[in-house]
């Protein structure tokens, strides 16, 4: 972990507080999150110490309109430190240790954890597909807290499974889906790989036939002790899942279903930025926090 704590940012409020507005504006000129008007003017008071006033649509507005801290009391260089510890633990970082680490109560920091895995996530259409002509992309699945038939009764698995897509020498995307099937596999398969690429899976049944709808489709044979052949191999798509699982098992032992893309967020976010350091990467989930998307892909292109 590389964060520099005694950087006046996580303990000085006002500078918290600037750092955050050079984030957004970097212009100097904060722009209504509202109408998008940068028309605007500091309110003066004392109990309107942080708000400007937009002279168009007569709102207010703070440093946190619009981002995912806005409805929060937690002081903004708390927000500062937790961001930057997420961005920089490997195996992600629990809420218990969030609490002790803050100072504040352990329910404030399980939603503080939350709301900064919601900054992590991509937009909907998210810098394009994967892969391209030349490409390779892997995919394979991850169950998360071990396999149905791995359990000692008989009440139903959870429906916890990952699916991962990833570029070789690119970047991750992860699903949370309840059912492995082919249906539903090739839905995700298709709109986030591009067709062009060489489509790399294991033997399951499931891939056989969306696999023939991309350039070349090459499998590995697991059943077989068969991990590698040449440029055949799923060992980018595993390397990630042995860094998600040591996640599950070192920081957050258990992850529930309802929350379990916010996890996948998480993970693919770090992975995505893995040639960042700690404080660029924490910059890119500031900027995500308001949605600033463009500014993640340009950022993460550069990850690549
Ligand atoms: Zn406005």
């Amino acid at each position: 972990m590389n964060v520099n704590i005694t950087d006046p940012i996580f303990h000085d409020e006002a500078k918290a507080t600037q750092h955050i507005f050079n984030m957004r504006w970097p212009d100097g000129e904060p722009i209504c999150p509202h109408c998008g008007s940068t028309n605007t003017m500091v309110m003066g008071g004392k109990t309107q110490a942080g708000y400007w006033l937009c002279r168009d649509c007569r709102d207010k507005f703070t440093v946190r309109t619009g981002t995912v801290m806005e409805r929060s009391h937690v002081p903004l260089h708390k927000w500062l430190l937790a961001t930057h510890l997420m961005a920089a633990s490997k195996k992600g970082m629990s809420a218990k240790q969030m609490e002790r680490m803050l100072g504040v109560t352990y329910k404030t920091a399980w939603f503080l954890c939350h709301r900064i895995r919601e900054a992590m996530a991509p937009g909907p259409n998210e810098g394009g597909p994967l892969g391209g002509p030349g490409g390779i992309v892997e995919v394979d699945e991850m169950f998360v807290g071990g396999k149905g038939k791995n359990r000692a009764f008989r009440d139903p698995a959870p429906k916890k499974i990952v699916v991962s897509l990833v570029e070789r020498g690119g970047h991750v995307r992860s699903y949370h889906v309840a059912n492995i099937n082919a249906k539903d596999l090739r839905g995700l398969i298709v709109t986030n790989v591009d067709r062009a690429s060489h489509l790399m899976s294991d033997e399951a049944h499931v891939y056989t036939y969306v696999g023939r709808e991309f350039h070349t489709h090459g499998s590995v044979v697991h059943s077989r002790n068969e991990y590698a052949r040449g440029v055949d191999h799923s060992n980018t798509v595993e390397n990630f899942f042995s860094i998600f699982k040591r996640g599950v098992i070192g920081t957050y032992h258990h992850m529930s279903e309802a929350h379990l893309h916010r996890y996948t967020a998480e993970f693919d976010l770090r992975y995505n930025t893995r040639n960042m350091n700690d404080g660029e990467r924490a910059d890119v989930i500031l900027g995500q926090m308001e949605g600033k998307r463009l500014t993640y892909r340009r950022v993460g292109s550069l990850a690549a």
